[in-house]
């Protein structure tokens, strides 16, 4: 099994400013993504030897694997899919945006996914390898509320700890700001290994 280790951020932590601050970056992936690494390793090397009837401590660890590896995947992914100067979409990823309406319907869509988030958690942008279409959606927490079968692409944080020291509670803002900063050559990148991996199957 390969231990997870917390990924060097894409850019500096001052490349994000000012819709992103250092002190929150620094903050979020030091810290809050860190925290989700090590916890994420302890569960699963925990799950290795635990006793199966111990059920109240199987049931912990279980919940304790789902949202701390649910926490690295995403945080992983959303370094990755933000940039510092705007990329428009090209190539298959401007295809599939055309065939869900258009890419300022989808950015429409996911800006109301992020605001309708209650408490904690994301919008996403995924790939649904059953209708073989970008769609818009919603993750609680890190892990709840995700369609199976469909491979996230891109994914914008509205935990809290993401914007609340330059944006206060206006969650809006930081939404905003970081659609505009969607690095559309990457999720194009993702969104070919996804189809690549689709057609090796098929
Ligand atoms: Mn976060």
């Amino acid at each position: 099994m390969t231990q997870l280790v917390l990924p060097e951020l894409p850019y500096a932590y001052d490349a994000l400013e000012p819709w992103c601050d250092s002190e929150t970056l620094h903050l979020h992936h030091d810290k809050h993504h860190r925290a989700y690494v090590d916890k994420a390793n302890a569960a699963l090397e925990e799950l290795r030897i635990v006793d199966p009837s111990d059920a109240a401590r199987y049931a912990g660890l279980e919940a304790a694997r789902e949202f701390n590896l649910g926490g690295h995947v995403l945080h992983s992914l959303f370094w990755e899919n933000l940039s510092p100067e705007p990329v428009r979409p090209a190539g298959a990823v401007a295809e599939h945006l055309d065939a869900a309406g258009g890419v300022d319907r989808v950015r429409s869509l996911l800006t109301a996914a992020c605001m309708g988030v209650q408490g904690s958690g994301w919008g996403v942008l995924a790939f649904d390898t059953a209708s073989r279409s970008l769609q818009v959606g919603m993750v609680h927490d890190h892990h709840a509320q995700h369609v199976p079968g469909s491979d996230l692409v891109a994914v914008v944080d509205v935990w809290e700890h993401a914007y609340y020291l330059s944006h206060r509670n206006d969650r809006a803002a930081w939404v905003s700001a970081a659609i505009d900063h969607l690095d559309w050559a990457a999720i194009d990148g993702r969104l070919d290994a996804v189809t690549a991996s689709l057609a090796a199957s098929s």
